[in-house]
């Protein structure tokens, strides 16, 4: 059963809204559902619980104002005139709710790169901070109409997990078309049951989500979903996702029996949770089967493990590490940058000074800037 996520166990939350919800099908802002969402903000932060926003819906909004096909994601180029359109209505709409309930919003726009590089994530933090500590309802989303294709979240699911992570908040709710993660389609199998806690995401859960969003007007499907909550559990905050379909979505998860929580169980410092819900990766190494165990029992990758470089990184980088069947097991920052750590590939220590020419560093990727996933 969901919890109620109240402010004694989570001082701190981020709730995502998705487009579906927040704009109907004519492309007004869905008013009524949504001071009723901003109503039950009210009561949680008098009750003492900070609230972060993630609001979708510019691009929905935008491609109605100016008369876009698909809903404004035709193109890269529609979606993105559509966001800039949007978005101004989109702040003024929470401007107003909140105010009307004595709050004062902020509006923060990111992109994807503003949280991957950790000293602009390190400022976006603090202003979160800054601006919570002043009493302040922070509103986010993605910077959509200055992201380009390859770098940008796409969906706002990752970025509130991924916000949650730099607020330090303890919870994320992802308000959706969907009461949580069933055991099969809801829509298409009358014995799909609805899975309300998920204490680890393995291999049997990631086959539950189903890759496409329902309402195919936002961007998140269930597999987002189960990343988000993939990043948020690593920096150890729990993960509901809950219907939004009802009147006073918030209260309703404080009553429980409601969506599906994935819960954290991870206690791994800040530092290693950003690298963990990092996105994107400059490079690969493949390991073999001895070094894989090895990583999973805490250690350095060492040269002779790796079987394969592949990509352009400078040392600092931040590398993906691959097992023998090629999935990712771990990701760390690289010791080395892909030309040395090329050369040294396979190597055993011993041979590392006359190969690189100078005193080899410990490791290529040492354990304190790896994290395993
Ligand atoms: N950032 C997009 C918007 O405001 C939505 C992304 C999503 O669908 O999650 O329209």
């Amino acid at each position: 059963m969901v919890t109620h996520l109240g402010p004694s166990s989570c001082p701190r939350l981020v709730v995502k809204i998705g487009s579906s919800l927040l704009v109907d099908r004519d492309g007004q802002v869905r008013r009524a559902w949504l001071e009723t969402v901003v109503a039950d903000i009210a009561a949680r932060r008098a009750a003492g619980q900070q609230i972060i926003i993630v609001s979708s819906g510019a691009i929905a909004l935008g491609a109605r104002r100016l008369g876009l096909a698909k809903g404004g994601r035709a193109s890269l180029e529609d979606a993105q005139a559509a966001a800039a359109t949007g978005q101004i209505a989109l702040s003024q709409c929470w401007a107003d709710l909140l105010a009307a309930r004595d709050m004062t919003a902020a509006q923060i726009l990111v992109t994807l790169d503003d949280l991957e590089d950790r000293r602009r994530y390190l400022n976006a933090a603090a202003t979160l901070e800054r601006l919570l500590g002043l009493g302040v309802v922070p509103v986010i989303n993605e910077n959509d109409s200055v992201a380009t294709a390859e770098i940008r979240f796409g969906d706002n699911d990752r970025l509130a997990a991924r916000i949650a992570q730099a607020a330090s908040a303890q919870a994320v709710v992802l308000l959706s078309d969907v009461d949580g993660l069933y055991t099969a389609d809801p829509a298409r199998d009358p014995k799909a049951e609805r899975i309300a806690e998920v204490a680890r995401i393995d291999a049997r859960i990631r086959a539950m989500a189903a890759s496409e969003s329902s309402s195919g007007m936002g961007s998140g499907g269930m597999a987002s979903k189960i990343e988000a909550a993939r990043i948020a559990n690593a920096a150890g905050a729990a993960l509901a996702i809950v219907s939004g379909l009802h009147a006073h979505p918030l209260d309703r998860l404080g009553q429980g029996n409601c969506g599906t929580i994935f819960r954290s169980q991870s206690t791994t410092p800040a530092r290693k949770a950003w690298l963990a819900g990092r996105l994107t990766a400059k490079g690969r190494i493949h390991v073999d089967a001895g070094a894989a165990k090895a990583l999973t029992g805490g250690a350095s990758l060492l040269p002779a493990g790796a079987t394969q470089v592949e990509g352009r990184f400078a040392r600092g980088d931040v590398i993906d590490i691959c097992g023998p069947d090629g999935a990712i097991i771990a990701r760390g920052l690289a010791e080395y940058d892909a030309a040395e750590a090329q050369r040294i590939c396979g190597q055993r220590s011993a041979a590392l000074p006359d190969l690189l020419g100078y005193a080899p560093r410990a490791a290529l990727i040492h354990r304190d800037h790896m994290v395993l996933l």
